[in-house]
């Protein structure tokens, strides 16, 4: 019945009265049942939009040969067939594929891995179901589910509104209105009302910007308004990374550098040499085919999607790809304090009434057993003004605990609030029974830039107001008492000792109920009275400051940025190591506020540790630190954060504390909310730059030698040095599977005790460039002279060929332990270290070696086994490029040493 009335007259929902609503979908003010939901969802499928289908494979082989590169060596091989030359066609065509093949495989590999890590970024949802209220997948939400929202998350399906405080919305996906709309559970309007103006209706794809709600799901999945649209809002946008953008750029650079180069020496040869002009053009294209490094960009995606796995594995989602690199040279790392440097396990452990009477609070955790003392007395339930407290614990309050079984509590929301209701049951009391005795009335939620929130009840026949929050904000609405102790001086000794305090409060309400909006503007009361001060714990995160320790040693600031007190701050920053001993500089959104950009810039060079931090002084601080060169990055978990995490180079949103709206404006998201998780996600990030550098090597290196081989050659008018065939064999079994190898390469143990790169160093750098034409050098050099020796003395033309590419496969196999390390020895780096390469290298060697021994190998590329005096004398020319490497490697590591020592000296004197 349900359904077909939706299907009767689509948009009924926001015309029926609330008292409707229950009976038209088959539910209640308890929600469904676990089972009737099960039947529902079975019926109509789960809460989903259709997902773009990712590329089949099909789809990524073809894309592997949409190079021009590929096309003319297809020009090639078909020019070949055509005049005849069967054996250097079929070879050519050979090698397209299994390039094509090879990289395709990495591609689709990468492809499926990023469907993986998708799933683990699945929305959830709040639900009532049975009377309790229950975190759900939100893909199980069926119509007729009781939805719970708060500001940060993402409407689920579409709602019918049927309770809201202060609820603004978010729902410019829909209707592209930047400004936020207000939603109210109480509007009532026609049946022909625009879409746009039902208030008390929530879309699905908008989010909650602030306050609370709760509706039934009236529709869901593809029924839904956005889905109706067919509009796929809730998949994340990924951009192509920066660095492959480069690289791409990068290797097309080179493509044109070694075509000017290959058509120079094919025209030479033809014009000079007398060799056929057919020929030459094959030469060429086969030089061209092996100088490219035309596996650049699939080895760097390779190295990225390595990194995003290994980074999954260390509990690091990558949203975005150019997050990888990112991570890797960032040098500030600005993190809040609660849940990501703490545990967000809070627990009250101190309570101080206004007249100075203090309390020990024992017990762990969220747990309720526990009591509370003085000098070992126990007070649970005889004491009026802790019983006045703890009735305001209970009742200003938006979490729930309750007991599951005997011993056994269940919990869900903010932790400062499951804290409060856990203190408030060692008093004995429960937010139930509260609430039977003095219903809600109205509420104001706690939001970040509020810093408190209020609650509204009938107490005694009278309305009254219940606060808690900030002790700034709550002390403003109390009404001095003299002749007790300051309680500004209390709250701050709370505080020195590195408790985050919280102050209650209650008083008569207002008359009027407060104005809806962001500020509740009517609700400004001077005339509560103060009930005491909580002070709650937080434990640190075990492993953070060793993370903090790491990130100093690795060169990266760490930042602490919370909305609590700076003196609180200051103390878990000291413990942290964030923050040196003595008067240490804490800087308030106050201060930040009042600063000029001037000011600023001393200012965030002076501190670590930010306080009292709305959200938009947040954005203000990663602009700042961006201004002064940082590459910052930012971690957040409010819906107000999502600026400040765009505006960082790199948004980090927390998994499970986290609301939707921070994790969509992130591109990564740390999965277990640990600080020490980022920091493993800088060393994957590093890693992954280094692998990058090394595949860019290899590729550049061994082209260039071909390239001066080939130039000598030419230029010193000998017949060409390498057929055709030889060239595109000698890049198949050197390059064809060792640069995605290398993309492979665990880390060398050291990334976090380097300082990061500077941001805008191209990954061509000086280091680089003279490696590559060192290593060109001495490997074209001792090729060529091999060459002409061999010659000299009398040996065949076929014969000395022979010799070259086995010389040249075998000082390409060499290199490769060259380009494992930019600092390091190769006998530092055991081959064990890195299987895949290993076993890479040895295949294609002895592929090598059986092609110069069987009759197929000898024919397709004119090889022939070599004699062991010769053998060994090749091996031996081959370890050439490995020791002037070192040598350069071990003149560097000398001199680095000297200047670290020189540095280190006048600091000692
Ligand atoms: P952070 O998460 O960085 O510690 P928040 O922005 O969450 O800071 O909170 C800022 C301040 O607001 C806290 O120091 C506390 O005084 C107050 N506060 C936090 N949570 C609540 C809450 N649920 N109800 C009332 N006040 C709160
Ligand atoms: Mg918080």
């Amino acid at each position: 019945m349900v359904e077909a009335r939706a299907h009767e007259a689509p948009n009924p929902w926001h015309a029926l009265p609330i008292a409707a609503i229950p009976t038209a979908l088959a539910t209640g003010r308890e929600g469904l049942t676990t089972s009737e939901s099960q039947r529902r969802l079975e019926r109509q499928g789960p809460n989903a939009l259709p997902r773009a289908q990712p590329p089949s494979g099909w789809a990524i082989l073809r894309r592997q040969f949409r190079s021009p590169l590929i096309a003319i060596l297809a020009v090639a091989a078909v020019v070949s067939l055509a005049i005849g030359d069967l054996k250097d066609g079929l070879f050519i065509a050979a090698v397209l594929l299994i390039n094509g093949v090879v990289g395709g495989l990495q591609e689709w590999q990468a492809e499926r891995q990023s469907q993986a890590l998708q799933q683990l970024l699945r929305m959830r949802a709040t639900v009532i179901r049975g009377g309790v209220a229950l975190d759900i997948d939100a893909e199980e939400l069926v119509p007729g589910d009781l939805v719970s929202l708060e500001s940060g998350q993402r409407v689920p399906a579409d709602l019918r509104l049927i309770g809201s405080s202060q609820l603004e919305l978010d729902e410019s996906l829909l209707t592209g209105e930047s400004l936020t709309v207000l939603k109210s559970a109480d509007w009532s309007g026609a049946a022909d009302t625009p879409l746009a103006e039902r208030l008390n209706m929530l879309f699905a794809g908008s989010t909650v910007v602030r306050g609370r709600g709760q509706g039934f799901a009236v529709a869901t999945g593809p029924r839904t308004e956005v889905g109706r649209l067919a509009l796929a809002v809730l998949g994340a946008a990924g951009g192509r990374p920066p660095l492959l953008r480069r690289m791409e750029r990068f290797s097309r650079v080179i493509a044109i550098a070694v075509l000017v180069a290959a058509s120079g020496i094919g025209l030479l040869g033809a014009l000079h040499h007398g060799y056929g002009p057919m020929e030459m053009f094959l030469f060429a294209v086969a030089l061209a085919v092996s100088a490219i490094p035309e596996g650049l960009p699939v080895a760097l995606t390779v190295a990225l999607a390595v990194a995003t796995r290994r980074m999954a594995r260390r509990q690091v989602i990558v949203r975005q790809l150019p997050a990888v690199e990112g991570l890797g040279s960032c040098t500030l790392i600005a993190c809040d304090k609660t849940g990501t440097l703490t545990c967000n396990e809070l627990t009250v452990r101190r309570i101080v009434l206004p007249d100075g009477e203090s309390f020990e609070v024992s017990g762990e955790g969220f747990h309720p057993a526990g009591q509370v003392l003085r000098e070992g007395r126990s007070f649970s339930g005889e004491h009026p003004p802790l019983a006045r407290l703890a009735r305001t614990a209970a009742l200003c309050n938006e979490a729930d605990l309750r007991r599951a079984e005997e011993d056994r509590w269940i919990w869900r929301g903010d932790p400062t609030d499951i804290a409060l209701l856990a203190l408030a049951h060692k008093l004995g009391w429960s937010r139930e029974h509260g609430l039977e005795r003095h219903p809600q009335l109205h509420r104001i939620p706690f939001e970040p830039e509020r810093q408190y929130a209020a609650s509204f009840h009938p107490i005694e026949g009278e309305d009254h107001v219940l606060v808690k929050g900030a002790p700034e904000r709550v002390l403003a609405m109390c009404k001095p008492v003299p002749g007790r102790p300051s309680p500004h001086a209390l709250a701050r000794q709370m505080a020195e000792r590195g408790y985050r305090v919280l102050a209650l409060a209650e008083g008569p309400a207002p008359l009027a109920p407060p104005a809806e909006g962001p500020h509740p503007a009517g609700f400004e009361p001077t005339w509560l009275n103060l009930l005491g001060f909580v002070g709650m714990i937080d434990p640190l995160r075990p492993g953070v400051r060793q993370a903090i320790a790491t990130c100093h040693r690795a060169g990266i600031t760490v930042w602490m940025v919370t909305g609590d007190h700076p003196v609180t701050a200051l103390a878990i920053a000291r413990d942290l190591g964030l923050a040196p001993a003595g008067p240490g500089a804490v800087v308030t959104g106050r201060q930040l506020d009042a600063a000029s950009p001037e000011t600023l810039r001393g200012m965030i060079r002076g501190s670590c540790v930010y306080a009292r931090m709305a959200p938009e002084q947040k954005l203000r601080l990663v602009n700042a630190a961006r201004a002064a060169g940082h590459c910052v990055a930012v971690t957040g978990d409010g819906v107000n954060d999502a600026p400040a995490l765009r505006a960082a180079n790199i948004g980090v949103a927390m998994g499970r504390g986290g609301t939707d709206v921070a994790r969509e404006a992130a591109e990564l998201v740390i999965a277990d909310d640990n600080f020490a998780t980022i920091v493993a996600g800088v060393e994957e990030g590093r890693i992954a730059y280094a692998n990058v550098r090394k595949v860019i090597y290899l590729l550049v290196s061994t082209g260039a030698a071909e390239i001066v081989l080939i130039t000598l050659a030419v230029a010193l008018r000998l017949p060409l040095p390498l057929l055709p065939v030889q060239l595109l064999w000698l890049n198949l079994v050197t390059n064809g599977i060792q640069d995605l190898a290398l993309a492979f390469e665990p880390g060398e143990g050291d990334a976090l005790s380097q300082r990061p790169r500077p941001p805008s160093e191209p990954v061509f750098n000086g280091l680089m460039i003279q490696r590559t034409l060192l290593a060109a050098a001495v490997m074209g050099g001792v090729g060529f002279a091999t060459y002409d020796t061999l010659l000299r003395s009398g040996a065949p033309l076929a014969e000395a060929r022979n010799a070259l590419l086995l010389l040249m496969v075998l000082f390409e196999n060499v290199h490769l332990g060259n380009c494992r390390s930019e600092t390091r020895s190769v006998l530092q780096l055991s081959p064990l270290r890195s299987p895949v390469l290993l076993a890479g290298t040895v295949t294609a060697f002895l592929l090598h070696v059986l092609m110069m021994h069987i009759p197929f190998g000898q024919l397709m590329l004119d090889t022939e086994p070599v004699a062991p005096a010769l053998w060994l004398r090749l091996v031996g020319l081959s370890l050439t490029v490995l020791l002037v490497i070192e040598a350069d490697k071990g003149v560097r590591r000398l001199a680095a040493a000297w200047r670290r020592r020189r540095q280190r000296v006048p600091e000692a004197g």
